[in-house]
């Protein structure tokens, strides 16, 4: 007769859940907002996946056109800048998103002011995201202008001025209420404190970046990977930091959304 025998413990323990992406299963939409138009891609790209693979409606907005971004002068400004808005949107199909804004800006010249702060509030108010994701772009050593310029209206649109009502009274006219978002990441940062993991999503990365032939040499997907496995030894000081073979690290920022503000889920279903 067989003796039943009782089940051995597990000798893996399994890993420990993310809060924080137990958050993001409950928020609906996600918006990127950058300086041009494969700076999501290099920055970010894994974790937009991951967010589309959350079922989060992804918004990407392209603020300047790209239209300098080639050593070669043969090619003609505006021609690099619908090459690149096509690249884009063939990056953004790869990963999920649901739809790219470009807002054609000249590349270089993206000055942080009170309109261009104005366009984002605006866009905020429209898309109501939950998660916002932009340039934290104050690294030390080289970085863009228009990456610092990016950065900053984002922050500054985001609090206080799109979920204070008294901020851009123009747009209530049009019926864009305020809107209040509930997490802002900061790509870029010199001092990370979360790290995402972006394993399972590393070829979907490969490929959006692949997407912009004209910015890599028209390198693959395959040869984009390769790079990202060697040489070991930088992998495994990089798990060292982040606690993951592959990952993207964020400055992050939680805002408080009392129940009920403007953008939360009580307020949706009251309206
Ligand atoms: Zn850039």
């Amino acid at each position: 007769m067989a003796v039943k025998t009782a089940k051995r413990p597990l000798l893996v323990r399994p890993k420990k859940a993310d809060p924080i992406e137990a958050k993001w299963r409950t928020y609906g939409s996600a918006l990127v907002i950058t300086a041009h138009p494969d700076d999501a891609e290099f920055l970010c790209a894994g974790t937009i996946a991951k967010l589309c693979d959350l079922g989060m409606d992804v918004t990407l907005c392209v603020a300047t056109s790209g239209d300098k971004g080639t050593r070669d002068v043969t090619i003609r400004r505006q021609e690099l800048a619908a090459m690149r808005e096509e690249e884009t949107r063939h990056a953004a199909k790869v990963l999920g998103v649901k739809r790219c804004l470009f807002w054609g800006m000249p590349d270089g010249f993206l000055v942080e002011d009170h309109e261009l702060r104005g366009m984002v509030v605006k866009l905020i108010r429209q898309m109501k995201p939950d998660l916002i994701i932009t340039w934290e772009g104050f690294r030390a050593g080289f970085n863009h202008t228009d990456h610092r310029a990016i950065g900053r209206a984002v922050r500054d649109a985001l609090y206080p001025a799109a979920h204070d009502p008294h901020y851009h009274a123009e747009l209530a006219a049009e019926g864009i209420g305020p809107h209040r978002t509930a997490e802002l990441l900061l790509a870029g940062a010199a001092e990370p404190d979360y790290h995402v993991d972006i394993g399972p999503y590393l070829e979907q990365k490969a490929e959006a970046i692949a997407a912009h032939a004209s910015q890599v040499d028209n390198r693959t997907k395959e040869e984009i990977l390769k790079t990202w496995f060697s040489p070991q030894r930088r992998n495994r000081a990089r798990r060292k930091i982040t606690g993951y073979d592959h990952a993207e690290s964020f400055q992050r920022v939680e805002f408080r959304r009392p129940d009920g503000a403007p953008g939360t889920p009580a307020a949706r279903k009251r309206k």
